[in-house]
């Protein structure tokens, strides 16, 4: 395993520990580690199941707590995902949106400078300030729609 990985955020989450008078313990570290080995779009249970890999006494709620915590120290990004809570990496990440396949869950991540550039153009037609989007296209995966394809009565 590399031992390097996410150094900078293991500071900023340190920082944000101490500024907020909250102690360091080794079960968030543990949980901050995996979240940032993980590179991916996990739920609460997804990051659970990895933790526990590691330290099975950690539990749900402390995961739970602990994403919040990152959240709130700008290094995790809640999306609401087809009615599911996903966390990602968020700290000095590059604005992106999301593809979800509907039928194996998978996400794709995508940005685009032209589509950016053209809801700017719109907005400032209408007046209209931007705060902040999110774009999430739902369909099927590559794998997906061969599979519905090959059996058509099982597409929904
Ligand atoms: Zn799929
Ligand atoms: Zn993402």
């Amino acid at each position: 395993m590399k031992t390097d990985v996410g150094r900078e955020e293991k500071e900023v989450f340190a920082a944000y520990l101490v500024k907020n008078h909250l102690k360091r313990s080794e079960q968030r570290e543990v949980i901050l580690d995996t979240f940032l080995r993980s590179e991916r779009h996990l739920s609460v249970d997804d990051l659970l199941q990895l933790v526990q890999k590691r330290r099975p006494d950690i539990g749900r709620t402390t995961v739970y707590r602990t994403l919040k915590l990152l959240q709130s120290a700008g290094l995790a990004q809640e999306l609401v995902l087809q009615g599911q809570t996903r966390f990602e990496r968020e700290y000095k990440r590059q604005h992106h949106d999301h593809f979800i396949c509907k039928s194996c869950g998978e996400i794709f991540e995508f940005s685009s400078a032209e589509i950016e550039r053209i809801q700017d153009e719109i907005a400032a037609d209408i007046g209209f300030v931007i705060d902040g989007h999110r774009h999430q296209i739902f369909g099927y995966c590559r794998d997906c729609a061969a599979d519905a394809k090959a059996r058509p009565e099982a597409r929904r």
